[in-house]
């Protein structure tokens, strides 16, 4: 099993909780047309959409929702409002009066009622495949996604005669700050150093956690010069920045990093098999440096 980030895990939470309550709302109409009796002016208002649980909470939420997936989003607003409530307002309204509701009506309910519920299982899905791709401890993507978007700016480069570097950045002597400290202490250190790492890159140039206290990097720019003088520039961030791990006690760290130019062609694994080479030289070497692969 992984955590979800506690943000996903209260927006399930909500999902659930949203979709339950709106299927309350069959058990109301059944009850409307059973017993004559009134499902509730939370029905029959001409905005009931905005004023049920889910609507209320997706109308709340919509950025996220359309983030994942903005076509989805507008059809859930869509049946969910014209549709659903629609339908249901028009059939009480007639039971209300006496007369028999429209098979029209009761078989429009009834078919977005069920496309609500598929498209909100979709975005269930959706939901918890991205926070598997996604590292709890410091919100990093995870190593999954770095062969997609390896292989997207391969081809920007080549486009842009540009370079496009992988970088391997290992945090130097760890194992010591768990065994002294502990796992919490060393779960805290790890966050720091993400949160320094992603302060010094620019947006486009993505970090995953590859591996316990090991990061990737895709490092763009146009020179060896640059990419070398922006390798120095997280050593130094990192050198700079110590963590705080208690009211009167920060730690002092440093990290070694293996770089490989990525050959027009080259294979992912193969550029990480050589930035892997170059940390490991590093690292033999006195680690709090960087050493540029052969290419
Ligand atoms: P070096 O300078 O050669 O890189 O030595 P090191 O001690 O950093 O490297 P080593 O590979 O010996 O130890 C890495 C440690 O990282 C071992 C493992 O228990 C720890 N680790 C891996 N993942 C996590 C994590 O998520 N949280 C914590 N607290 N520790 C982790
Ligand atoms: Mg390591
Ligand atoms: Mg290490």
């Amino acid at each position: 099993m992984f955590d979800l980030p506690v943000e996903t895990d209260t927006f399930i939470a909500e999902l659930d909780a949203a979709v339950e309550a709106h299927l309350n709302w069959t058990r109301r109409i059944l009850r409307c047309a059973v017993l004559r009796s009134t499902p509730g002016e939370d029905v029959l208002d001409p905005m009931a959409h905005t004023l049920c649980h889910f609507g209320a909470w997706f109308t709340a939420s919509r950025r996220d929702f359309e983030a994942l997936d903005a076509q989805a989003a507008q059809r859930v607003e869509t049946v969910h409002q014209q549709a659903m409530h629609d339908a249901i307002r028009s059939m009480c309204t007639k039971v209300m009066a006496g007369q028999p509701g429209l098979n029209s009506d009761l078989d429009a309910f009834e078919a977005s009622q069920a496309e609500l519920i598929s498209l909100l299982a979709n975005f269930k899905t959706l939901i918890l495949s991205n926070a598997v791709r996604q590292d709890p401890l410091t919100g990093l993507p995870l190593r999954y996604s770095v062969e997609n978007d390896f292989a997207l700016y391969q081809k920007e480069a080549r486009r842009n005669r540009s370079l496009l570097y992988v970088v391997m950045i290992d945090v130097d002597h760890f194992k010591p700050i768990n065994d002294t400290y502990g796992h919490l202490v060393g779960d805290l250190v790890l966050r720091h150093v993400a949160n320094t790492l992603k302060q010094g890159l620019r947006i486009d140039e993505p970090l995953y956690r590859y591996g316990g206290e090991e990061f990737l990097w895709l490092l763009k720019c146009k020179s060896a010069e640059e990419a070398r003088k922006s390798a120095r520039r997280v050593l130094a961030s990192i050198g700079t920045t110590p963590v705080p791990i208690a009211d009167d006690e920060t730690l002092r760290l440093t990290v070694t990093m293996g770089l490989a130019l990525a050959g027009e062609r080259e294979d992912l694994s193969s550029a990480i098999r050589r930035a892997d080479l170059a940390l490991y030289e590093g690292k033999q070497n006195g680690r709090n440096r960087y050493v540029v692969a052969e290419s």
